[in-house]
């Protein structure tokens, strides 16, 4: 079986590994890739914001099947292009997608079906944003509808500055490209959980809960970042709580969705905010997460082609996943300077050594292969990730094989887990 991968973050270097584990692959083709896809798999270019050329690609490569790792290709629509040449494709469509791609629409579609979610206003204009925000005492959250990779979330201590981030939004002068909605959200306080579930589109099978850490600085401080680091462990649910996310929050978002005449396929990420008066939705992802799916898949012990094709096949209830007990962690490193500007091309030394201590996998980010060497070419360059019996294990094991990982400027916060490892004392 052939597997085309689409995507070159850490998320798709741990989906080929996990995919490389089954028996029934016989070749992995990595579209665009990184320098550690292109250690085991064929890479090949590819711009994953032309849709034409992706389907081209498609169309040239035969896979047998597809898996498309980042938002955008789901949002131009690529899995339905391939859907109508008759290809095989894990991921939603476009019209499914935008529980991701427009924070409107998901706000919108939670409030009909009833779904726990901040209280919200979809606002259009500057004259909308006064009138919304009266109503919400600060801190006050104004949110950029569309996909910008998780820069559009503005935190505002009063009503001034939120009238202000709204209209820094509506004219680009923010996110240098103008929002045409945003949504001003009640403030919640609590812990976020990462809920990621496979659905065929009827069924909906959750993974093992995450919890990311997406500031740059120890403590979570300074700006955000794609995540600098993640674990899983059992003990971040409880199982009456993870029961009820998933009759609550998971399956009627997926039971929705097929009655609006857009079933969802893929992987829904719901990302939740633990509170006072129970989980609350924060965000849809309508893909694995960016670095959860490093911890997660770490722990998988049945087979992934299996689970994705039984979600492209609708059969998800008959094919159920096995997991590790215990915990994982993936600390990234960055480069010096991310989420600022950085340097890139710079060689990275100690691959070998780190992926040699036991129970760790280097997942690579932005790095590419050059005449042999790895050198850096991204903000996030690698996702160390290990997975024990216990989360001290498993960060014990991750932050030892990082030791053995250099390059100019390297940085990583060794503080992944605190809040787990404080909650145990
Ligand atoms: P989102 O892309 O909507 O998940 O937002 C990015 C981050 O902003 C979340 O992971 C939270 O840390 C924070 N955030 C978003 N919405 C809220 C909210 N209503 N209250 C508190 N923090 C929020």
């Amino acid at each position: 079986m052939k597997v085309l991968i689409l995507g070159s973050g850490g998320r798709e270097h741990a989906l080929a590994w996990a995919i490389a584990r089954s028996p029934r692959v016989t070749e992995i083709v990595c579209a665009p890739g990184n320098g550690g896809m292109a250690q085991n798999s064929r890479c090949v270019p590819i711009d994953l914001k032309d849709l034409s050329a992706m389907v081209r690609l498609a169309e040239a490569e035969q896979p047998d099947f597809t898996v498309v790792g980042p938002e955008l290709p789901l949002s131009l629509g690529i899995v339905d292009a391939l859907r109508e040449r008759g290809r095989r494709v894990f991921g939603p469509t476009r019209a499914a997608a935008m529980l991701e791609s427009s924070k409107g629409f998901a706000k919108q579609f939670l409030e009909r079906h009833h779904i726990p979610t901040p209280n919200y206003a979809v606002c259009s204009n500057a004259a909308e944003v006064a009138k919304a925000i009266d109503i919400f005492h600060p801190p006050i959250v104004v949110k950029a509808d569309g996909l910008f990779a998780g820069k559009g979330v503005i935190i505002c201590s009063s009503r001034n500055t939120a009238a202000e981030a709204a209209q820094g939004l509506f004219s680009g002068a923010l996110l240098g490209e103008a929002a045409e909605q945003i949504v001003i959200e009640e403030f919640l306080e609590g812990d976020e959980i990462s809920f990621l579930c496979l659905s065929d589109g009827k069924h909906v099978t959750p993974l093992v809960p995450a919890q990311d850490h997406k500031r740059i600085g120890e403590g979570d401080t300074g700006p955000n970042t794609g995540g600098m680091g993640v674990y899983s462990t059992d003990a971040l649910l409880d199982p009456a709580m993870s029961e009820w996310i998933l009759r609550h929050i998971a399956e009627p978002t997926v039971q929705g969705m097929a009655e609006e005449g857009t079933p969802f396929t893929g992987v829904l990420y719901c990302g939740l905010m633990m509170t006072a008066r129970g989980p609350q939705v924060l965000e849809f992802n309508a893909r694995f997460g960016d670095p959860e799916t490093q911890a997660i898949l770490v722990r998988l012990e049945s087979d992934l082609v299996d689970a994705l094709e039984a979600c492209v096949d609708g059969c998800l209830a008959e094919t159920p996943l096995g997991w590790s007990r215990g915990a994982s962690a993936c600390v990234v490193a960055s480069s010096g300077g991310y989420p600022g500007s950085y340097k890139t091309g710079l060689p990275i030394t100690g691959l070998a050594a780190a992926a040699q201590v036991s129970g760790v996998q280097v997942f690579h980010a932005g790095t590419a292969l050059k005449n042999g060497q790895t050198l850096t070419a991204g903000g996030r360059v690698l996702g160390v990730t290990a997975a024990a019996d216990s989360l001290t294990e498993a960060l014990a094991r991750a932050y030892q094989a990082m030791a053995e990982v250099h390059f100019e400027g390297m940085y990583y916060r060794r503080d992944i887990g605190y809040r787990a490892r404080e909650k145990k004392s």
